[in-house]
This record gives C-alpha cells, structure tokens and sequence, in this order.
C-alpha cells in the first residue's frame, strides 16, 4: 500500500507517512486505495491484536513493517476494549470503552502502536538515524499517552507541547511526570497555539532535518491505523452477537477518532450511522449546517480535550468526499453545552450508577437527544474516551463521591512532574529543541 497526500503529489512507502507525520505539501497522508474486507474474513477471531492485525494487513503490504505487524499490535495493543451494554431492545445502548490502557484515554492506542512502529522503522534503518525528536502538541491525552508509549524507548527524545492552565491537573501530569528521554512544555496559549507551532517547526525545512523531527499527533496516520481497528472490533462483537450493524457517536475534538470510524466503515465493516459529538467548538457543526467552513480560536470547555477551533482531520474527510452533500452523508455532528456535560454525568450516575467522564458524557448527552425513532431503530454505542478519574476536578464535585483512579492512572501521580514554560513562537521552541 502507498500513501499519498490529501493535496496530491508523489506516493510514499508506509514508513516515510509515519516518520513525516504531515506531508512536504502540508496535506495529510491517506491510503491511495482504500483496502476492502467482509465480516467473514475475520472468521472466528476474539482479541484485538488479532482483530487489528487481520484488518491492518492490507494498509502494510509490501512494507518493511508487514512482517513485523503481528508483533507491535500484539505488544502494542495489550490492554482490554470492552463494549459494555448499558440498555437493551429495541435499539440498544452500549459503552465503547477506550480508557484501560497505561493513561486511561483512548490516546493510548494511537500512541502506543506509533511508538512500535518506528521504533522499528529507525531500528531498520527505514528511514532516518537515530535519535530522532518526536514533537507533539496536546489538548490533554495524547501528550501523557505519548510520553508513556515512548518513555525510555531507544534513538527517540519527545518534546510534549501542551496549554497552560488548559489540561486537567491529573492530565498535567501525566503530561510532565517524566523526565529521561521527555520534555515538556507548556505553551502560554491554547491548543490552537501548541498545534500551530508544531506546524511551524515542520514547515520550517532546517529544524526538521537539524532534529529529524517525527511527528505523534492524530494526524499521523499511523494512530488513526489502530484506532479503526477498533472499531472493527467492537463492531464485529455486535454484528456476531445480533447480526446487527453498529451505529456509533463519537466525542471529537481534531477529528481523528471519528474520522477513523469512517475508514472502518468504508474498509467494510458493519458500521451504521457515525455521529460526532462535539463541545462548544462546533466549526465541524457549523460547517455540515452551512457547507462554510470557518475555523475560528478554541473556547475552553469542561471537555477540554475536544477544545479544537480548526480540526485537521476534517481535511481527510473532505478529500473521502466529492463535495460538503456527500460528506454529510458519512458524519452528523451535534454540539453539547458545558451545562448539558454537566447535567448528564449527574443523570447518567443516577441511571446506571457509572462515573463517566466530561467527552464521555458529551457522546451520551447527544444520544439521549437523538430522534425517538434514530435511537429505537438502530443499535448504538457511544463512545468513552477517557476514565472519569482523570476528571477528577469535574466529576466529583457533580458526583458528590470519589472516582477511584485505575491502577497505572494512580502509579504515574506519585511520580514527580517538571515542565517549563514558553510563549507561543517558534524562536521559543527551537531553543527547546
Ligand atoms: C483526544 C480526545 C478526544 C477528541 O478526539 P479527536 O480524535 O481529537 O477528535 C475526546 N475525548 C478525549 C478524552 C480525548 O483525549
């Protein structure tokens, strides 16, 4: 499989996408065809490293890392992605859970999986010599996921660029309790200043090569490979154990997560509808409204973590689609108020006594407002991004209770943080690098 730019140009090998992260003309990579598959090819197949190697095959063939897949989603994807169903006929209800590896977010996966596969990419000498500098920018989980996936792994050094005062404390640190092979940096602005710099430092053709820099972002594509794996998988559990596709709404901030659901689905697994919940941040809402699309400046939110202004991976979308008509085909997107995030993790512990977190309830919020006939017909699974323990801040006060932390989330509070401060320019960084 080779892949090619959202804005043309030449096809590059597996290998060069990952390293690249964007593309020399700023698009972002994509499959130039995109595989196909059946229900039935995955015959009897239960785990998810199984599950993704079977559907990720297609997307490596003919790359130095098809023979190595098997392995990193065996060592990659090692922790449970359970479907929880929470209500039943006519039209289920189901909890995709994503929050059970080392930082309870689904970041984790993305990040966990890129991290083996360029370690073998630099280990082969694929691409470039180590060590090379992974830069990241983060609205809360990717940097904790991808400072945990590449903490002390060999010929890599992750620079981690996050809000100031924008993260939750426990995210914060995760983001900077490190040290070793980490640095991080919290950026006087918002996650549009972090995403923008990074930008910058690619585009900028002499600290690229200076630092070989890679990028982790969801815009890479090899975190958007295993997160439509997953869904896959939980899509395959339901259509063996009903017969029945799967309809999916999913709390999206960059648009990497939805945006993977859609592969899956066009790859052909049985996924019905796709419904993007999103935040105050409604320029994905707006624009399938409208056809206008208007990037603006993030607003905070509780669910800071889907704070994005101008998400990247709509471009992506946008190159799957001949034009705004037929994008809304693929993804309805629905905004939900910090009111509404709050009032629902309060009726949803009520309701099934379960502590869900602010992303979290912005999915549920939007299915409990889905049309009587949407929600009845279809079978749903709204998805969980995040552990409600590392909204501490948020959920408890509204819960009135403490969320017990998962055992790694605990581990890593122990440790001591450090971070360093910079303002939003790339003189700032380059020093840093
Ligand atoms: C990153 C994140 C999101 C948004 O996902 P995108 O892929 O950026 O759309 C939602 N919830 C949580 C908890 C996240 O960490």
């Amino acid at each position: 499989m080779r892949y090619v730019s959202t804005r043309g140009g030449p096809a590059v090998g597996i290998e060069t996408a990952i390293m690249g992260g964007t593309a020399a003309d700023g698009g972002l990579y994509v499959p130039e065809v995109l595989p196909g598959c059946a229900p039935g090819d995955f015959s009897t197949l239960e785990a998810f490293p199984e599950v993704a190697t079977t559907f990720l095959k297609p997307f490596f063939a003919g790359s130095s890392l098809a023979n190595r897949l098997e392995e990193v989603c065996r060592l990659a994807l090692n922790f449970p992605l359970p479907l929880r169903q929470l209500e039943a006929s006519p039209g289920t209800l189901s909890i995709l859970e994503l929050f059970h590896g080392p930082t309870a977010a689904f970041k984790d996966v993305g990040a966990r999986f890129l991290a083996h596969c360029m370690e073998h990419i630099i280990r082969d000498g694929v691409f470039a010599t180590a060590p090379v500098t992974v830069l990241v920018a983060t609205s809360g989980d990717t940097g904790g996921a991808v400072a945990a996936a590449y903490y002390r792994r060999p010929g890599t050094r992750v620079v981690v660029l996050f809000p100031e005062g924008r993260v939750s404390p426990r995210q914060q640190h995760q983001l900077t309790c490190w040290g070793g092979n980490v640095v991080s940096l919290a950026v006087r602005g918002e996650f549009d200043d972090c995403q923008h710099l990074v930008k910058a430092a690619f585009a900028d053709a002499g600290l690229r090569s200076r630092h070989r820099l890679c990028s982790a972002n969801s815009i890479n594509v090899g975190r958007l490979l295993p997160q439509a794996a997953y869904y896959a998988l939980a899509s395959l559990r339901h259509w063996r154990a009903s017969g029945r596709p799967l309809s999916f709404i999913v709390p999206t901030g960059n648009l990497g997560n939805g945006f993977a659901c859609v592969w899956a689905r066009r790859v052909g697994l049985p996924i019905d509808r796709i419904v993007l919940a999103t935040n105050a941040n409604a320029t994905i809402v707006d624009y399938l409204a409208t056809g206008q699309w208007l990037p603006r400046a993030s607003v905070p939110t509780l669910a800071s973590a889907m704070d994005v202004g101008n998400p990247s991976n709509m471009e992506r979308l946008q190159a799957l689609c001949a034009d705004v008509d037929a994008l809304r085909q693929e993804v309805s997107a629905v905004p939900v108020s910090d009111a509404e995030i709050r009032s629902t993790i309060v009726d949803e512990f009520r309701r099934h006594g379960l502590p869900w977190c602010p992303h979290t309830a912005a999915g549920l919020r939007v299915y409990r407002e889905l049309p009587e006939v949407e929600r009845t017909r279809r079978d749903w699974a709204v998805v969980a991004t995040a552990h409600a323990a590392k909204f501490d801040t948020i959920v408890e006060p509204l819960l009135g209770t403490a969320v017990e932390p998962p055992a790694e989330l605990m581990e890593l509070l122990t440790r001591p943080a450090h971070f360093d401060t910079i303002p939003p320019e790339l003189d700032a960084l380059a020093a840093r690098l």
